[in-house]
């Protein structure tokens, strides 16, 4: 099996999911409310401002604890200077511009283990009511990323 089919095999719903974010399509409440969908506008995840996609990954201050531990845990204090304004494809854009050629995929796999993580726990709190520290969110993460590291590295050495 080649080393591509494994990466696609991982993750076909994580990166369903990120296509669909970048395009602002995501189920969050403004494009619910857009639907005639009775909904409470406010974010699961700070309580504190509208919920929207660009809110939710990338300008949430809930958001913002779980990037800034994965950024530290994987080495990518290079992306701070950037600033966070502007769109999420905007931010995701500059960020792959930091990073040099060969870890251009990396920081895709992280960005999106990270978004796909910041959704699931947004929906564990919408609806189980759990909450979840930010901590334990970008552990989660972290997890996720290793594994899916650790599997397609295994890959390669049988190549
Ligand atoms: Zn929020």
């Amino acid at each position: 099996m080649g080393f591509q089919l494994i990466r696609d095999l991982l993750k076909p719903k994580c990166h369903f999911f990120a296509w669909t974010l970048l395009h602002k399509k995501i189920l969050t409440a403004n494009n619910l409310i857009k639907r005639n969908w009775p909904n409470d506008p406010t974010c699961k995840l700070c309580s504190a401002k509208p919920e929207t996609p660009t809110h939710l990954c990338k300008d949430c201050i809930f958001s913002k604890q779980v990037w800034a531990l994965i950024k530290i845990w994987f080495g990518l204090s290079v992306i701070d200077v950037l600033g966070e304004n502007g769109s999420l494809h905007s931010y995701w854009r500059r960020c792959r511009m930091k990073i040099d050629k060969p870890r251009k995929r990396r920081i895709d796999d992280i960005m999106i283990y990270f978004w796909w993580n910041i959704w699931k726990v947004r929906n564990i709190r919408t609806f189980q009511n759990k909450n979840l520290q930010p901590s334990a969110v970008a552990l989660l993460c972290k997890e996720e990323i290793d594994q899916f590291n650790l599997a397609t590295r295994v890959e390669v050495l049988v190549q």
